[in-house]
Order: structure tokens, then C-alpha cells, then sequence
């Protein structure tokens, strides 16, 4: 009879409650993520590791991004269907029309299918550069959505933006700065074509989380008070206040606390109220992003959660704005927001799998050593029969103590390396077997707490933490991971995740727990002699991580997949292959070709020298070029 059944699981890696219905077991005890077949709309649940045996098979190699396009259109659903429903119960009076910030992932599949997708909703796009804007321009063609440019703003910026509106786009130029207002009325006067502006402020309120900085006084970013009334003073002067249609601030990304934004919305509100009672038209109030992922499931305002739902968090904005606005008589504006996280973070699913194992836990007695070896190697063999219930903390202090010894001795030159290496075996043994006592104890005496931390496996994956989950390295965010599969079996070893950059810093030592966090993660055995691949997946991946993410060691884009459901049948699209390492070697300006000719001119002096053959040279060169146009991780 199994012990271990995957409903253990789904509670151990806290699917239920990070997984927002998209991720679930199967009987099979696989992940599986639930998608909308294209053609039918119904559900259907498709198996992870299903999908990366389909894709091995036509010989894609891990890791592997794996894109579901119809978990971004839900979200998109989602977010409208809040805002509609928190506008109907209010009786609100304005409208709802999001945004989606592009830098959050600026993969052209994204953009397109939001811009396709959104279209029922009016859903526009936030732009913060002139690549953005481009991409804007190229996809977004709904005159009742709104093209949102953020940023610092140049002419040519400005040009196009301007142009854009003359095509019918509605396109809104926020300021960000002073500055930025004269040049815009000098071209809309020099082309003709009047803008439509907003402006961007400075809250005073402070926000929370990572990013508490991006808000409050001393951001960086948009106007204070004084900035805000010398620009209407502007635009009043050069005949422009009409076109000041939006008032806009962003308190920062991943807001975990819906008080503090509640706040923030409040003290904006106010603003915008200001601004038409300043004599501007208006309309639009932009309550920016900060919409937080509850990565870690815990509903809390940790920094890796959220202490609200999306439904609490639209009628929290429209209820405030609401009040705000009745209380001065100000009709109610058209809400804006540009929530990026939230809509792409499930959109994406890391897969990759494990290439070895390295294990401190030594449940089976080493050899003995013989009766002639050094007395500290016999007294620390001795120890192991010595370990009871009652003699946990004697032979910790005790094991620890002929360890060290035993260390000195080889550094002194009295004992060698294979002496060495039993008394360290020795040492792990015993620490197994006290660690075995510990877990059947009510209480752990001081000095033990750590033991079992020090037992910790490293599992080595095929991923580099720097190319793709950046942000567990920069800011210790967070990320859901789990095992795709054998949810049948109980995962009896606690691992840290170790990256194949060789960096220390490449490697994941924080995981997501019901309260808190915990330092390893529990997995399955590695048994790489059955010959069985073993895969985990990194959940929620979708947002900032893949362009954020660096070529540390020259490890580069991982393949990418889109997997779908079309009329009952899995569909793989979009098949992208990652970067060669051709590739990477030309993003730090080697020239491929140059690095070939390199090569080959020293193997023809190998030949010459009479250290290879000519054949030699042949299959030498072979597998250089096999290995320049090759993925740039590990490959079997
Ligand atoms: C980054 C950014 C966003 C997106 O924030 P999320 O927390 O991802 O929703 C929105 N607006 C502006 C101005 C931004 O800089």
C-alpha cells in the first residue's frame, strides 16, 4: 500500500495555494496545467511531463521555457472581469481600461496576443522607451485602447507619438519631468498635431515590499507638487490645458499590503480632483502597477505575497476613487491601470532537470579501519556504536572533535589522504544516524539544530539562476518549484538547488512554505542509474525574469515552447530555439568564424608537430564546430 499519495504533495508544495486553479495532480501524480482548448473554450488538463517527452522526442534538449498563451488571456479576463464587476457593484460611473506595461515581458508573442486577445476589453499597452513604443505602434491599432508612453521622452519620442495620434491611436504622453513639456508643445506646434497629455506624480504616500523605493517622496520618478502646478501654469500660458487627460502615478512593483495602496490611490485621487478643479478636462486616472503574485501562497504581505485578491483590489480602487471624486462633485474618471506582473507571471513555466547529486547523508556504516590505523581514526569509529537516544549531544561533540583532529594529522603529513577520507565518512555517518534519533524527538537540544541543515543534498539542475530566475538571485524573491513527477513516492531528501554556472552565488537555498520559508526543498532520490530523467519546473516565471536574466558563464536563452490545446489535440508552436554558443560568444564580441580559424591553425601545427594525425585534426575540428553551433547547456 503506498504511504505517499499525490494530495501529500499538492499540500507539501503548496500547489493549491499558489497554483490559482491553473496547475494541479494528476492520478498519474504529474503536474499538469489546465488550458482552454483554442476551438472549444472546455478545459482540459495537460500533463508537464507529457509535454517535455513530446518535445525531448523531437529533440529539444532542457532547460526548457514552456509559454501557455491561454493563462495569459485569463488573466487578462480576469483582471477586466474584476474591475467590470467592482464597477457595476459600486454604480461607479466611469470605465475601466488596463494597461499592459511591455517591459514586464517584452517577448513579441506576448505583446501580440495581448494586443489580439485584449481586444474585447480595450486593453492597451504601457510603454516606456522607443523599442516599446515601436512595439506599440506595430500591434496595438484599437482607436478605445490606450497607448500609455511612460518614460524619458526625446523628439523623436515625441514625433512619433504625436504622429501616431494624427493616425487615430490613443496615444497619451506622460510627463516624467519638467523638461519634457517644452519640447512636447514646441513639435506638436511645429507638426500641428495636438497631444494628449498626463502627467506623472510623485506620491508622498510609501509603499511597501522590494520596491518600496519606486514611491514616496525621494523617488526618482515624476513630478512633486510645486512641478505639477508650474506645468498647469504652462500649459495655461501656451493655451494647452486642454489637453491634459490623465493623471498617472506608479507606487512601485509587487504591492503586498492593500492598505498602503489603498492609501496611495487616496492621496491620487485627491490630485486628479485638484487637477479639474484646476480647469483641465482630464478623464483618466492611472493608478500604475504594484498588482502583487502571491508567489508563495502564503496571502500574506510578506514580499513574495499579496494580503488581497485581484476582485479586493479592484473594488478597493474604484471605492476609493468613488468617494474621492463625490466628495468634490467630480465626475467619475476612466481607471487606468498597468498591472504587468500579474498578468504574464503565470504564463510561463521553467523546466529543467537534475544532472547529479551530492549527498552527506551516509545511512550505510563505512569499513572499519584496520586495528593498526591512527587512535584518532579508531576513536571516532568507535563513536558510531556509541550513538543511543541518550548520547546525541557526547558523540556530536565528540565526532566533531576526532574530525578536526583527523584534519590537523593530514595537514601535519601523519596521516594520508585515504585516512582522511574514512574519518570524514565516518563523520557523516554518525551524523546521519544522530540526525535519524533527532526526527523521532520532541525536542532538539541547541547544538543539533543544524545537523540536519548540514545533511542538505545538492542537487545540480541544468539551469543557470542568473540567465533565467534573476531575481531569486538579485532580490531573494521567491519562486514556486516543485517536481513534474513521481508524486507517488514520498521526496525523502532535503536539497538545495545548485546551478551549473559554478558560481556560489548560483543556487536557490530559499523555498516557499505554508508560513515562512524553508532552506532546502524536499525531493525525490536522484537514481540516475535507472536511466530516468528527473525534472523539476520553476513556476510563475513569467514576468521580468527572461530579459532581466544575464550570460553569466556564457549560458544563454533556454529553448522555448508555447503549448496549447486545438479542437482536443496539444498543439507546440512557437518553438524557439535558445541561444547557440555561437551565439553568446558573439554577444561578448567574439567572431565565431575568427575563433574556428584560431583553432584550426593550432590543430594544423598539432598535425605538423606530429602530436595528431590529419584524421585526427578532422574529428577535432568537427567537434569544435559541433559544439559552437550547440545549446550552450548541458547536453546528453
Ligand atoms: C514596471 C512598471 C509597471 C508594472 O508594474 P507591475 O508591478 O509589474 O504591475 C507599471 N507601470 C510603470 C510605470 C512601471 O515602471
Amino acid at each position: 500500500m503506498p504511504t505517499w499519495i499525490p494530495e501529500n504533495s499538492r499540500d507539501l508544495y503548496g500547489l493549491d495555494r499558489w497554483g490559482n486553479g491553473y496547475f494541479d495532480l494528476n492520478k498519474e501524480g504529474e503536474v499538469t496545467v489546465k488550458l482552454r482548448d483554442q476551438e472549444t473554450g472546455k478545459e482540459v488538463p495537460i500533463s508537464l511531463p507529457k509535454v517535455i517527452e513530446g518535445m525531448t522526442e523531437r529533440g529539444w534538449a532542457m532547460p526548457l521555457n514552456l509559454r501557455f498563451r491561454d493563462l495569459l488571456d485569463r488573466r487578462i479576463e480576469h483582471l477586466n472581469g474584476a474591475f467590470q464587476k467592482a464597477i457595476a457593484s459600486a454604480g461607479y460611473q466611469g470605465k475601466y481600461r488596463g494597461v499592459y506595461p511591455i517591459k514586464v515581458n517584452q517577448q513579441q508573442q506576448v505583446v501580440e496576443e495581448i494586443s489580439e486577445f485584449g481586444k474585447k476589453f480595450n486593453y492597451g499597452l504601457e510603454c516606456g522607451s522607443k523599442p516599446e513604443l515601436l512595439a506599440a505602434l506595430a500591434y496595438q491599432h484599437n482607436p478605445d485602447a490606450l497607448i500609455i508612453c511612460n518614460g524619458y521622452k526625446d523628439t523623436e519620442f515625441i514625433d512619433l507619438a504625436l504622429r501616431a495620434t494624427q493616425m487615430g491611436l490613443h496615444v497619451i504622453l506622460v510627463l516624467e519631468m519638467p523638461s519634457e513639456l517644452p519640447s512636447i508643445i514646441d513639435r506638436s506646434k511645429a507638426l500641428g498635431i495636438r497631444p494628449e497629455l498626463g502627467i506623472r506624480f510623485r506620491l508622498s504616500t510609501k509603499s511597501e515590499g522590494h520596491w518600496a523605493d519606486s514611491g514616496g517622496d525621494r523617488s526618482v520618478f515624476g513630478l512633486n507638487t510645486g512641478q505639477v502646478i508650474d506645468t498647469i501654469d504652462i500649459l495655461k500660458e501656451n493655451d494647452f490645458l486642454d489637453t491634459l487627460k490623465l493623471f498617472h502615478f506608479h507606487q512601485g512593483s509587487q504591492l503586498p499590503n492593500i492598505r498602503s495602496i489603498r492609501e496611495a490611490v487616496s492621496e491620487a485621487s485627491r490630485v486628479y480632483v485638484s487637477l479639474v478643479q484646476e480647469g483641465a478636462p482630464m478623464g483618466f486616472l492611472d493608478l500604475g502597477g504594484g498588482l502583487a503574485v502571491d508567489y508563495d501562497g502564503s496571502s500574506s504581505s510578506g514580499p513574495s505575497s499579496a494580503n488581497y485578491s485581484l476582485d479586493e483590489y479592484a473594488a478597493d480602487l474604484i471605492e476609493t476613487v468613488q468617494e474621492t471624486c463625490d466628495q468634490a462633485q467630480v465626475a467619475h474618471p476612466t481607471i487606468v491601470t498597468e498591472s504587468g506582473r500579474a498578468i504574464v507571471a503565470y504564463y510561463s513555466v521553467l523546466v529543467f532537470n537534475i544532472l547529479d547529486v551530492t549527498t552527506f547523508h551516509v545511512p550505510d556504516a563505512p569499513e572499519s579501519p584496520s586495528p593498526d590505523s591512527h587512535p584518532m581514526l579508531l576513536n571516532i569509529a568507535d563513536v558510531v556504536a556509541r550513538v543511543s537516544p541518550q548520547t546525541l549531544n557526547e558523540c556530536f561533540n565528540d565526532s566533531l572533535f576526532y574530525r578536526d583532529k583527523i584534519r590537523a594529522l593530514f595537514t601535519l603529513g601523519t596521516i594520508n589522504l585515504r585516512d582522511r577520507a574514512l574519518g570524514e565518512k565516518l563523520y557523516w555517518h554518525i551524523m546521519t544516524l544522530i540526525a535519524n534519533h533527532l526526527r523521532e524527538q520532541d525536542h532538539i537540544p541547541e547544538d543539533l539544530t543544524q545537523i540536519d541543515e548540514n545533511l542538505t543534498d545538492f542537487y545540480y539542475a541544468n539551469l543557470s539562476v542568473f540567465q533565467s530566475l534573476p531575481d531569486a538571485w538579485a532580490i531573494g524573491q521567491l519562486f514556486p518549484i516543485m517536481p513534474l513527477h513521481r508524486h507517488h513516492e514520498e521526496p525523502t531528501r532535503p536539497a538545495i538547488i545548485a546551478d551549473i554556472t559554478c558560481d556560489c552565488d548560483g543556487k536557490i537555498d530559499k523555498f516557499i512554505d505554508r508560513d515562512s520559508t524553508r532552506n532546502h526543498l524536499p525531493l525525490h532520490p536522484f537514481n540516475p542509474e535507472e536511466g530516468k530523467p528527473y525534472y523539476l519546473g520553476a513556476f510563475l516565471t513569467g514576468a521580468y525574469q527572461e530579459t532581466l536574466g544575464d550570460l553569466h558563464n556564457l549560458l544563454g536563452d533556454p529553448n522555448v515552447v508555447s503549448v496549447s490545446i486545438e479542437n482536443g489535440e496539444l498543439s507546440l508552436t512557437h518553438e524557439v530555439e535558445g541561444d547557440t554558443v555561437a551565439d553568446v560568444l558573439t554577444y561578448v564580441e567574439y567572431n565565431p568564424k575568427d575563433l574556428e580559424a584560431r583553432f584550426r591553425r593550432f590543430a594544423e601545427a598539432s598535425v605538423k608537430a606530429g602530436r595528431i594525425t590529419a584524421a585526427q585534426r578532422k574529428e577535432t575540428m568537427q567537434a569544435f564546430r559541433e559544439t559552437l553551433n550547440g545549446y550552450t547547456y548541458y547536453e546528453d
